[in-house]
Formats: structure tokens, sequence, C-alpha cells
């Protein structure tokens, strides 16, 4: 199997928040005046989307849809012998996986073939003005709220003892800008695996992105999406560009119409 590039797909898109959003940062309590389970912020202090929480949500929501059609595709494991996701372990399977093909595997595995990651998620940052002076009023922190979360008992319905924590979130309406996912081209049936990362978006939207999703956190919405086909011509040239003439999603701007019009993308990815 020769590997050559034959051209990139950048998915630009705007990521707003629509229920509180917690992903979790590493400082929690360290801060003056820290709360309990803070936020990941940046060096400016703002709240930001990492690319790897972005992309590992991404692809675990593919992997439970893989699994619908095939029992056997959850394969991995941690140390206590958990089944906790997929990933190809040998070069005959690998070449058959829309999974690990697009969104890589962690190597140490019998695998001799190319195993070059497609797909490439980069961090996304806070657009400020989408915490409004009026959202401002209600914030407790500078850019996020603070809520008390609870442990609850299932059995007894109260309260675990000492549970009550303060979790920092992004609130709802908060917007992060210039989103760019990048998915390489490197053979001719990539352009296929290219219809699942809409497909993962579509999925993310109903789902959740950071923690206590099942306390109706983390619901987000992919907007003002623009996808941009270079090839590899076109880089050899000098010649790349966000130009309206590379803009290849004409007008679907959400991932439900680009996974519905999926064979028009594909068929400009030329
Ligand atoms: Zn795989």
């Amino acid at each position: 199997m020769s590997i050559k590039l034959l051209g990139k797909v950048l998915i630009k898109s705007t990521i707003e928040v629509k229920t509180g959003m917690r992903i979790g940062g590493s400082t929690g309590g360290l801060k003056i005046g820290g709360v309990d389970l803070n936020v990941i912020t940046d060096p400016l202090g703002r709240p930001y989307i990492p690319g790897s929480s972005l992309k590992g949500k991404m692809r675990s929501l593919i992997e439970k849809k893989q699994a619908s059609n095939d029992a056997n595709f959850w394969n991995k494991r941690d140390r206590q012998g958990n089944i906790v996701g997929h990933e190809c372990t040998n070069s005959n399977s690998y070449t058959k996986c829309p999974v690990c093909k697009v969104w890589g595997i962690l190597g140490g595995n019998e695998i001799s073939v190319p195993t070059l990651t497609r797909i490439i998620v980069c961090d996304t940052y806070l657009d400020t003005s989408s915490i409004t002076d009026e959202m401002k009023e209600n914030l407790e922190l500078e850019w996020t709220e603070v809520k008390f979360e609870t442990a609850i008992n299932r059995i007894t319905g109260t309260a675990l003892h000492g549970s009550l924590r303060q979790a920092e979130r992004v609130p709802a309406g908060a917007r992060f800008k210039d989103s760019e996912i990048i998915f390489n081209v490197f053979e001719e049936s990539d352009k296929d695996l290219l219809k699942d990362v809409f497909v993962a978006m579509e999925l993310l939207e109903h789902d959740y992105l950071g923690g206590m999703g099942s306390r109706g956190y983390g619901r987000i919405q992919f907007k003002n999406v623009e996808v941009y086909w270079n090839t590899r011509k076109d880089y050899e040239t000098g010649n790349i560009d966000l130009k309206p003439e590379r803009k290849i999603n004409n007008g679907w701007d959400i991932p439900s119409k680009l996974v519905q019009n999926f064979a028009f993308l594909k068929s400009k990815l030329i």
C-alpha cells in the first residue's frame, strides 16, 4: 500500500454551548478562591475546548455506532480487564477499519502497514464577545458559572456525606470560535471515511462534551460550518487559501446537512 498525500479537507466551525459545559482542568482548589472542580483554561485564564477532548469524544461516539453493527468490535481493555473501546491489533483488521484509520492507534501492536492518523482536531478558544454583559452579571467567575453538585445515594435518595462540590462550568450561550478539524486524504478510499467525521459531529450534538453529561451538562452545537478542500498540488504551488472557490459545502452549514449531502461533497474532492 502506498501512502501519499492527495489533499486536505479543512472543516471550520463555531461551537455553541447549549447547556453548561465542564471540561475539567487540573488546578482545582489550587487557585486562590478556586472551586473544587474547575474547567480547563488557556494561558489567559479563559476556558477552551482541547482538541484531544473533542477528538476523543468523536471517536468514542463512532466506536459505539460501529459496535452496534459488530458485537466483537470493542476489544480494548484497561488494566482491570474492563472493555473500554476499540483498537486494531493487526494489519488485516486495520486496513479495513474506518475508526482506526481516521482516529489513529497508539502503536505497540503488530501492524506492519503505515498507520497515519487522518484527523487532526485543534484546540478551540472562547469567543469572549459571546459572554455578554448581561450574562456576566449572573456569572460567579469572570467567564464561568459555579454550581453546587452532590453525589446522590441511589438507594436512599440522599446526598452522600461530604459529597457537596463546587463545579465550574462554561455557561449556556458561550461560543468557541474558529474550531478547526483537518482531515488528511492519503488514498482514494479515505474520501468515504470523511463522512464519519460529519456523522461524529452529528452524534455529538445529541450527546455531551466534557463531564456530568448524565446531569444534562455539555450539550453543544456546531454552527456556521465551512468545508475547504486543498489538493497536494495547491500546497506544492503555495496556492492554499480559504478562497470561496475552495469552499465545497455549498451553503450546508450544520453537520446533518453535510451528512445528507455527502455524495456531493465527496464529488468535490478532486
Ligand atoms: Zn480499528
